[in-house]
């Protein structure tokens, strides 16, 4: 009898246990690996505001959000769909609804039962996992060299993630690892995160913590509606996160936050150009433009706003703020840069280390928040072991 073809998962995320699904699935013998004592405890994670699994919106406008990367991970996506991973979640028991903003969630919204049903159905298809295995390279015979271990399998499948929120598992150390190996692997960077502004001290004091609701935030040809959350350091949330990749990487960026996205110049010059009699600034443009004490104040911040109806309309639309840093990586919700498409070949293997294929956010893509992070990652991993299935036949 032939021995069985094993496949060692390295980091129990979403994209190694898709990977691992996959293998299972067609006849391998897998082993998922992991640092930690317990799997998916970034996707635990991401299920604590509501897991958006994925996007319903037209797949064309659905692969735009991929930005540089989008026509590598076409043929990724296309055989993963939003559709396949809904009916995949489905098939877990977990139905999901599609949210105002077209994004799609569970409609437990947690991502544990998912992830409950998810390992049942593994351990069903006999996938082993070994937790507590901090892999670190490889030996000099080219098996996985682990703490207190080493592994040899026929292929192996690394799905490490980024190294945001590193006290969940990741925390990018594989990157070393790889470049020894002669992988290209570009730096890895902030994604989907907050921005540093300069509040001055009262705003901070009074403001931090509250959101701006229903606003745009323009950058260059970028307008992204939604909501921001004022913080100490200074704005993080959707429209922020949108718009994040562009203002990184043209930072210190001034960004212009509209407060009033569905009124023109026009009409709100005309609002504000009745009378203000004795009335304080602060009065008038709660009662004229229907601000809110947050908004009014926000306009003062990049210096006094201008007195004329039209100048205050302008300001009310376009409030410049100067974006001087981003958070720190570790603070992100996402990783960009990571393994360079360049260093795989058409099944995610590495070219420079044959056998080994690479999956999830460790590969040099980034995408907004909205379902886009999950559904990459989903699709990597079942995309990488289907290739590794057909070199195997
Ligand atoms: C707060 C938060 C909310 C989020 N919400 C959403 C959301 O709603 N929708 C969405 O699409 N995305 C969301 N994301 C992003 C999403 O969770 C990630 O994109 C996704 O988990 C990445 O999957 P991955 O499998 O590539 O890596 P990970 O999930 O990071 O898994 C990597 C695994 O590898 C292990 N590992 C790392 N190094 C080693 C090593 N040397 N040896 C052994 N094991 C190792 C880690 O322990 C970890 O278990 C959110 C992220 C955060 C932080």
């Amino acid at each position: 009898m032939s021995r069985p073809f094993s496949v060692a998962v390295i980091g129990a995320g979403p994209a190694g246990l898709m990977a691992a699904e996959v293998l299972s699935a067609g006849g391998a013998q897998v082993t998922v690996l992991d640092r930690m004592p317990s799997v998916g405890r970034k996707l635990l994670m991401a299920g604590r505001g509501g897991l958006n699994l994925t996007h319903s919106e037209p797949f064309e406008r659905f692969m735009t959000r991929y930005g540089a990367a989008a026509e590598r991970l076409r043929p990724v996506l296309e055989a993963f769909t939003p559709a396949d991973l809904i009916a995949w979640a489905n098939g877990l028991g977990q139905e999901t609804f599609v949210g105002s903003s077209g994004r799609v969630f569970p409609k437990a919204m947690k991502a544990s039962p998912l992830l409950r049903a998810w390992l049942g159905r593994l351990e069903r298809q006999g996938v082993r996992f070994r937790l507590r295995s901090d892999w670190r390279g490889w030996d000099d015979d080219g098996a996985l060299r682990f703490a207190d271990e080493t592994v040899l399998a026929d292929a192996t499948v690394l799905a490490l993630g980024g190294a945001s929120w590193p006290r969940l598992g990741g925390d990018g150390g594989w990157v070393r690892l790889l470049r020894e190996k002669g992988v290209a692997v570009s730096d890895l960077k902030p994604a989907n995160a907050g921005f540093d502004v300069a509040w001055s001290a009262p705003f901070r004091e009074r403001f931090a913590g509250q959101p701006l609701k229903n606003i745009a935030l323009r950058f260059g040809s970028q307008v992204v509606r939604g909501e921001a959350m004022v913080t100490a350091y200074g704005l993080e949330g959707g429209v922020v996160y949108a718009a994040s990749a562009a203002l990184r990487d043209a930072l210190p960026a001034v960004a212009e936050i509209d407060l009033r996205p569905d009124r023109s110049v026009e009409q709100l010059a005309a609002a504000l150009a009745r009378p203000r009699g004795k009335e304080s600034l602060s009065n008038f443009l709660r009662k004229a433009a229907k601000l809110s004490p947050l908004e009014i104040n926000l306009l003062r911040e990049p210096g006094p706003p201008p007195a004329d109806p039209a100048g205050l309309a302008e300001r009310i639309k376009s409030v410049p703020l100067t974006l001087t840093a981003m958070q720190p990586l570790a603070r992100a919700i996402s990783t960009a840069g990571g393994v360079s498409f360049d260093a795989v070949d058409d099944g995610l293997m590495l070219k420079a280390v044959p056998g080994t294929y690479v999956v999830g956010e460790m590969l040099d893509w980034e995408a907004p928040t909205g379902g886009y992070l999950l559904q990459a990652c989903f699709a990597t991993g079942a995309f990488a072991a289907r290739a590794v299935l057909s070199r195997r036949d």
